[in-house]
């Protein structure tokens, strides 16, 4: 029997990188540890901030919130709705029963009734997925604009990162290198973004979760993600296998790296429709959406509407 290696009792979990086995406890205390440090090391909020946690009710947002908790963080939680139907509607009350039982307050924005469709709805030439993650971004990013948040923390994770990575390196997509990394500063009515499980893996992340009685999604998305980040994913845990540490090590080495790829700096303008910055006129997500009038996302306006929809 495994033995950990604080306190000698038996062995919940065992790692490969670092070498170390820890008992149910210690464990717990490792991985709060490592997010705390990840914090602190890329810088990306303290106590006094403002703090929105992204909730889709996987593994991986919920840890987020589950150990900024322990760290004695003050946050808040954003699900989105997007409106695909029974996946949506079961992704939603999972969310609510994580809220509700962690204690954290908890909003809920609905595509369909920002918009009038759901994802998978729409009519255009970019996948599912790149859209649904476009309109993620925008309505996370809205909300926390207009309700004043210093940051939006996510549930990136190192098996997420490493993946993304590789796949922007092997095709070499300079511009998405420049914008990746556990934390993106705001500015220009952009809200930083924090993603604190940076250095963690699935399997980390998975071990950390289990030792909490949550229910989780488990059901994939009926648009699930394109074939190729799950080969990634793959062909990563294979090399991991063999040498452990590797995902780590390249993510890390990027970072080093990253100013290699920083590009001029380019001119944003605002969105005639809703102000948010963009290349072009019209935002991506007011485009596609055809949204014509800005969606206004303050708790208090959203309230209100909830309030007239019921009459
Ligand atoms: P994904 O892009 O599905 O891998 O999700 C990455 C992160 O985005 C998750 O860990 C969450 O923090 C956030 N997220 C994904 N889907 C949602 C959603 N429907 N509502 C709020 N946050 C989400
Ligand atoms: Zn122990
Ligand atoms: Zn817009």
């Amino acid at each position: 029997m495994r033995r950990c290696k604080f306190c000698g009792s038996e062995a919940y979990v065992q790692l490969r990188s670092p070498r170390l086995a820890m008992c149910e406890e210690h464990y717990k205390e490792y991985v709060e540890r490592k997010v705390e440090r990840t914090i602190h090391r890329y810088k990306m909020f303290r106590k006094e901030n403002k703090i929105l946690v992204a909730v889709s009710g996987g593994k991986d947002a919920i840890a987020v919130a589950l150990t900024l908790h322990a760290l004695g963080y003050e946050f808040e939680c954003l699900h989105i709705n997007l409106g695909i139907r029974e996946y949506s509607e079961y992704s939603e009350k999972i969310v609510r029963q994580q809220c509700e039982k962690l204690g954290v307050p908890l909003h809920v924005l609905y595509l369909r009734a920002l918009v009038g469709r759901g994802v998978g709805e729409l009519k255009t030439r970019r996948e599912v997925c790149s859209y649904c993650g476009t309109t993620k971004r925008y309505l996370m990013n809205k909300f926390a604009w207009d309700n004043d948040y210093d940051v939006i923390a996510t549930g990136h994770n190192l098996d997420d990162e490493s993946a993304f990575l590789l796949g922007n390196v092997l095709h070499w997509n300079t511009g998405y290198l420049a914008r990746q990394g556990p934390y993106l500063p705001g500015g220009n009515a952009l809200v930083a973004r924090a993603k604190p499980l940076y250095e963690l893996t699935n399997y980390e992340i998975a071990k950390y979760v289990a030792l909490f009685d949550m229910n989780l999604t488990t059901e994939p998305c009926p648009h699930a993600k394109g074939a190729k980040s799950i080969l990634y994913a793959k062909v990563l845990n294979e090399i991991e296998e063999v040498s452990p540490g590797t995902k780590l090590n390249f993510v890390k080495g990027f970072l080093k790296n990253r100013e290699l790829f920083q590009e001029e700096p380019v001119e944003l303008r605002a969105c005639r429709v809703c102000g948010m910055p963009t290349l072009r006129e019209v935002c991506s997500f007011c485009r596609m959406w055809g949204v014509k009038e800005e969606l206004k996302l303050q708790v208090e306006h959203l309230q209100d509407s909830e309030q007239h929809d019921e009459n």
